[in-house]
C-alpha cells in the first residue's frame, strides 16, 4: 500500500517465483492434454478402445450391483473396404468422422460412446431396455443411410449393420456382454446389412 515499497531484490526474488509459477501452470496445462490424448481416439475424437472399456465395466458393474437395465449396440460399417479402394483413405476416415457425429446426435450424455475397432463403434446405454435401444439403434441405422445416401464417397449409401444386446442375468461379465452385442452384429450382416439385430 506504500509507493515505491519495493526494491531490486524483491522484484529479482517476485521474477524468480513467477517463473517457478509459469511452469507449474504449464506442466498442469500439459498434463490435462495428454491425460485427454490418453482416452481420445485422434480421428474421430471419442474415446478409444482402452477407455471404452474401463467405462463399460463400470456400466456394467452399476447395472449388476443395483439390477439396473443397461443396453449395449456394436456397431459396423457395410462394405467399409470398398469405400476405402473407390475413394482412398482420406474419404474413407471422412465417413468414419461424419457417422461418429451421426451417431452422437441420437444418444445422450450419460450414454458412453467409443471406437471398438477400425470401423467399428460400441456404445452403452444406461438405463434402457432392449425394445428402447431396439428403437434407438433403428434411428441411427435410418439417419446414417439417409445422411450418407447421395454422398460424394459413394453412389450407392453408406450403411451400417447393427447389433443389440441387454444385460440379464445368464451374462456372466462385460466381455460376454460384449460378445454377444458383436454377435447379433453379424448376424444383421447375415440377414444383408443396413439393419439392426437383436440377440
Ligand atoms: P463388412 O460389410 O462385412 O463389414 O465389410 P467391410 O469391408 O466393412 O469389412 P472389413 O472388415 O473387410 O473391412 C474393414 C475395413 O476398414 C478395412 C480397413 O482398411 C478399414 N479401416 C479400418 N480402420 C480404418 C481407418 O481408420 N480409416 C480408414 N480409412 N479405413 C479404416
Ligand atoms: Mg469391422
Ligand atoms: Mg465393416
Amino acid at each position: 500500500y506504500l509507493p515505491n515499497a519495493y526494491n531490486e531484490e524483491d522484484l529479482t526474488l517476485l521474477e524468480m517465483l513467477a517463473s517457478y509459477a509459469a511452469i507449474a501452470l504449464e506442466n498442469s496445462r500439459l498434463f490435462k492434454k495428454i491425460q485427454r490424448l490418453a482416452i481420445t481416439d485422434s480421428l474421430t475424437d471419442i474415446y478409444n478402445r482402452r477407455h471404452l472399456i474401463v467405462l463399460g465395466q463400470r456400466e456394467f458393474n452399476r447395472a449388476r450391483r443395483f439390477k439396473r437395465p443397461l443396453s449395449v449396440i456394436f456397431i459396423d460399417i457395410d462394405h467399409f473396404k470398398e469405400i476405402n479402394d473407390h475413394y482412398g483413405h482420406r474419404a474413407g476416415d471422412q465417413v468414419l468422422t461424419l457417422i461418429t457425429r451421426t451417431i452422437q446426435e441420437h444418444i445422450r450424455d450419460i450414454d458412453v460412446m467409443g471406437r471398438y475397432g477400425g470401423e467399428e463403434f460400441l456404445l452403452f446405454i444406461p438405463e434402457v431396455d432392449l425394445e428402447t435401444s431396439r428403437h434407438i439403434a433403428e434411428r441411427i441405422r435410418s439417419s446414417v443411410e439417409q445422411g450418407l445416401s447421395k454422398s460424394r464417397f459413394s453412389r450407392s449409401p453408406v450403411t451400417i449393420s447393427l447389433g443389440v444386446v441387454a444385460l440379464t442375468d445368464d451374462i456372466p461379465s462385460l466381455s460376454a456382454l460384449v460378445a454377444r452385442a458383436d454377435a447379433a452384429m453379424y448376424d444383421a450382416k447375415r440377414d444383408g446389412r443396413n439393419r439392426v439385430a437383436v440377440r
